[in-house]
């Protein structure tokens, strides 16, 4: 075991968006200076940070730079590239390990590495060619839902085929990229666990939510999921698994189905904070941010326990409006990201709602 990185460090965060600006408001709570690395200037995170970069993530002499500044690299969005990911490691310790990245940002290596260590998924089929779109919608049925192998997120990349759809024109969305195709899954429930793991091993589940969406994009997660004590230990269990068998160090937010029999199947893995443990920040004794600020930096992790329930609410687009009501509201907690532009599909914010806590 490596020692500690203590307070008075600089950690280095790839990326610019809400959720730098958390973890950068938790690590400087620890006392921490963060430096960002972000392709455009007055981004969520270099508002708050005690340094920014303004670079390229393809930029290696910016990257250089970067990694001489800081004493430990971690990022907050799961697309940094591989060639940026590995410079950065040979030069400072970076958590999550490129590994981690590697799986978490091509769907069909996830699935492959899910199943291998013996989590279920949906079933999937690699798909390159509307030929093999055709072969595999045989052998999956319909519904089913194309995505692209790489990139996407909040739907985008995205199509449903069901059963008078024409695939040529699903696979039309795929822009030429490699695809995979996911039998339909009729859920119950969106559920999620984020999981803390540290470089001795131990982990720090925080409880099983529920995640909703609206158009692709998560609307309020609700905590605790209410399913039966079972499934939610199931849960639990299946992420540490994952975080062990990633050998993670860090955080991860595992996405998952509960089907209409009871089973979870793995959809997504996050190495980074996730959008579905804001709650955290104002229901937990130790918040997603600070517990990863702790794993990133060989601190012992804080207990993840809930001392409330919880509802948060995304504030997407002008949703944001209503901070003034928000602000006024004695049970909500509200938190804005310093975003200028209030567009459709942004997220601009969340408010968390806290409850007695039950059972
Ligand atoms: P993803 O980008 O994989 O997180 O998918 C975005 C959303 O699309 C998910 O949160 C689900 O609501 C829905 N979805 C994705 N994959 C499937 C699937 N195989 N079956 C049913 N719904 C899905």
């Amino acid at each position: 075991m490596t020692r500690p990185i203590p307070p008075g460090s600089t950690i280095g965060i790839l990326g610019g968006g809400q959720l730098g600006r958390m973890l950068a408001l938790a690590a400087a709570q620890l006392g921490y200076r963060t430096h960002v690395f972000v392709p455009d200037a007055d981004s969520p995170t270099s508002q708050v940070a005690a340094a920014a970069t303004v670079a390229r993530y393809d930029d290696l002499d910016a990257l250089t730079r970067f990694a001489a500044a800081v004493d430990v690299v971690t990022y907050e969005f799961e697309n940094v590239p591989a060639a940026t990911a590995e410079h950065l490691a040979a030069l400072k310790p970076l958590h999550p390990s490129p590994r981690v990245l590697a799986i978490a940002q091509d769907r069909l290596a996830e699935k492959r590495f899910l199943n291998g260590i013996g989590v279920p998924t949906a079933p999937f089929r690699p798909v390159s060619t509307p030929a093999e779109l055709d072969a595999a919608l045989v052998e999956l049925g319909r519904p089913a839902v194309l995505k692209t192998v790489r990139l996407g997120y909040d739907g985008k990349g995205q199509a449903m085929i069901r059963a008078d759809s024409d695939p040529a024109a699903a696979f039309a969305v795929l822009r030429g990229a490699e695809g995979i195709l996911e039998g339909f899954v009729d859920f119950r429930m969106e559920a999620s666990v984020v999981v803390a793991r540290a470089e001795s091993g131990e982990t720090a589940p925080f409880v099983p939510v529920e995640n909703r969406h609206v158009h692709h994009i998560l609307d309020t997660t609700i905590a605790p999921a209410d399913i039966p004590p079972a499934l939610a230990e199931e849960a639990v269990e299946t992420a540490r698994r994952i975080a062990r068998a990633l050998d993670l160090v860090g955080l991860i937010g595992v996405e998952m189905f509960v089907t209409r029999d009871d089973r979870i199947l793995v959809n997504e893995l996050a190495p980074r904070p996730h959008n579905s443990g804001h709650w955290t920040m104002d229901a937990c004794r130790t918040s997603q941010f600070e517990q990863h600020v702790r794993a990133v930096c060989g601190l012992p992790l804080g207990s993840p326990e809930r001392h409330s329930d919880a509802v948060m609410k995304n504030l997407i687009g002008d949703e944001v409006d209503g901070w003034l009501e928000a602000l006024a509201d004695p049970t909500a907690k509200l938190h804005l990201y310093g975003k200028a532009e209030a567009r459709p599909g942004r997220k601009m914010g969340h408010v968390n709602r806290l409850y007695p806590r039950k059972g």
